[in-house]
């Protein structure tokens, strides 16, 4: 069967400096994202035990436990992606276009994720996601790793909000955190993401008034969804 695994960091620990400091990035990558992993692998080997035996008793909480550590080993993986040394400034192309059409501008889509992250009750995350439904980008607020979450969404950029994210060096100041990461940003990677996902078909059609070649938001304005790069089913 096969195991999840812990991805490197395309680059050193200390390269995303001063805005996350090395000492953030060694335990959050070699310890917490390594804790996800594990768990992850244990849970499916005792979901494993629990089937041969027909011992279903505990299933809820193996559940449970599953969904917490995969969804964390998903997350973090992409977070580290999402970064880069070199990164910040704004997306370009059929990105940016598609943030200002569901978003009204970057500014509002900057100020809108920022929020979700920053007003996080306890431990969780903000992220930007393609509701492959509706055909738009959208946010949404997750808490834990797996919680309050939307069916149907494929993440493209993970803001992390737990506190081993920034408390070493930002101490009570998370929102500075949440400013800092801004230099951060891999668009790129956002944008590979994007294309990628823009090609996900849910087979869902008749949920939404986008495919009917309605508008979502109403009279008067049709917004377009973009359409699947070529070459992909
Ligand atoms: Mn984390």
């Amino acid at each position: 069967m096969s195991k999840y695994t812990l991805p490197d960091l395309e680059y050193d620990f200390g390269a995303l400096e001063p805005h996350i400091s090395g000492q953030i990035m060694q335990l959050h990558h070699d310890k917490h994202h390594a804790a996800y992993v594990k768990k992850a692998n244990e849970t499916l080997e005792k979901l494993d035990e629990a089937r041969d035996k027909s011992d279903f008793t505990r299933i809820g909480g193996l559940e449970k436990a599953l969904a917490f550590n995969l969804s964390g080993h998903v997350l973090h993986s992409l977070f580290w992606r999402n970064m880069t040394p070199k990164g910040g400034g704004r997306p370009k192309g059929e990105l940016a276009n598609a943030i200002t059409r569901d978003f009204g501008s970057f500014d509002g889509f900057q100020k809108q994720i920022t929020e979700v992250a920053g007003t996080i009750m306890g431990s969780g995350w903000g992220a930007l996601v393609w509701d492959a439904t509706s055909s738009r980008l959208m946010t949404v607020q997750i808490h834990d790793h797996h919680s309050h979450t939307v069916q149907g969404v494929v993440p493209l950029l993970v803001v992390d909000a737990w506190e081993h994210a920034w408390y070493l060096q930002y101490l009570n100041e998370k929102t500075k955190f949440f400013d800092a990461i801004w230099n951060l940003w891999n668009w790129d990677d956002v944008a590979a993401r994007f294309a990628s996902a823009r090609a996900l078909d849910l087979g869902l059609n008749g949920v939404t008034d986008r495919a009917n070649g309605g508008d979502a938001k109403g009279a008067g304005k049709t917004r377009q969804a973009p359409q699947p790069p070529a070459g992909r089913a």
